[in-house]
Formats: structure tokens, sequence, C-alpha cells
């Protein structure tokens, strides 16, 4: 069966700057699962991904645009030093925070007696990135699969209880939620 819209895909992947090494993948877990053409992920590599099937080994490059965008400016904000649960903190650090919106990766810039600069630029905003992919399943989505825009079940989605309120996150994967204000939450 050929990836094509609405269909579930279950792959492994890694990522890279192009030309340079891993920076992160899925070698060890379950495979992610996404639902092909609802922007589960960032638009260069479902693009990549259509119509090719279980088993298919590739390798495409994707450019920021086509990623998690170009950085952005004025997306930094500072951050009262509580929020960051007294770990060590250094400019250029990477440190997932918890916000209204979810957790959320950000950068540090500077730190400060009690405040801290944050950049909320996602880590790799302005990266032409390499993906790695192996394609492990495809298969057609369930309808409420489809009404919810995500996979449910391995490597997807899961919802608690019989009949949950589903919350419609994304995974953690997907790229380009932009938000400029975000609340903190220790
Ligand atoms: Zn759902």
């Amino acid at each position: 069966m050929k990836i094509e819209k609405d269909r579930v895909v279950l792959f492994h992947y890694a990522v890279s700057e192009q030309g340079q090494e891993v920076l992160e993948s899925s070698e060890g877990r379950e495979p992610l699962a996404i639902l092909s053409g609802h922007g589960n992920i960032i638009p260069g590599l479902e693009k990549a991904m259509e119509g090719h099937e279980a088993g298919d080994k590739f390798g495409v490059d994707v450019a920021a645009a086509d990623a998690y965008g170009e950085k952005r400016e004025g997306l930094g904000q500072r951050v009262p030093k509580k929020h960051f649960g007294g770990q060590r903190l250094e400019p250029g650090m990477q440190v997932v925070l918890q916000t209204n919106f979810g957790p959320r990766a950000v950068t540090i810039e500077k730190v400060g007696m009690s405040v801290v600069d944050v950049d909320l630029n996602h880590p790799m905003a302005g990266k032409d990135l390499h993906f790695d992919v192996e394609i492990v399943d495809v298969r057609e989505a369930s309808a409420v699969e489809l009404e919810h825009g995500h996979v449910h079940g391995e490597g997807g989605h899961q919802h608690r209880g019989p009949m949950p309120a589903c919350t419609k996150e994304r995974p953690a994967f997907a790229g380009r939620s932009f938000i400029t204000v975000v609340r903190w939450i220790s």
C-alpha cells in the first residue's frame, strides 16, 4: 500500500543538519505514527514520503523553509528563574519548559540573578535538515483517526478512558507551532 493522504504511516527516522551528525532518531523506540496529509510532521518530510510503501528506505534533504521555518526575530521572552527547577543554566543550552501549551523547547540566551532570557524559536528553526527514513507500515486510517487528524494506538495518540475528550494534540515532532506569548507553569 502506497503512502497517500489519509493513510497511517509508521516509520523510523534519523534527522541531522545537512552534512552533520544525527541530532535525533527513533532508534530503540517504537516507530513514529502519522496521519499523512494532516500536517502531523514538517511539510518537506510529509511530501517526500508520498508514494513510498512499507520496507522503503530513503534519505531526503529538507530546506529550513519546508522544515521548522526560518528563524524569526522578536521571539525572545524573559522567564523567572524558578521555572527552571534549579538546573545549571548556560547561554546556548536548550531546555524544555512546561507551558500552558504543553512542553516547549527553548534556547537559553542570558542568565540573570532572578530571570532568564530565552529564545522561543524552535531549536531547529533556520536549519536545513537531512532525514533518513524507513517506512515500517502503511495502513488505512479509521474514521475516528480521520476526524481527529492524528493516529490512535501504536506510535500515535493515546487516549485515556473509554470515551475521552480528545485534545487533538499533535506529536511533539510536529513543527511550525509558533507561539509568541507563553505562560510558564512551575
Ligand atoms: Zn484522537
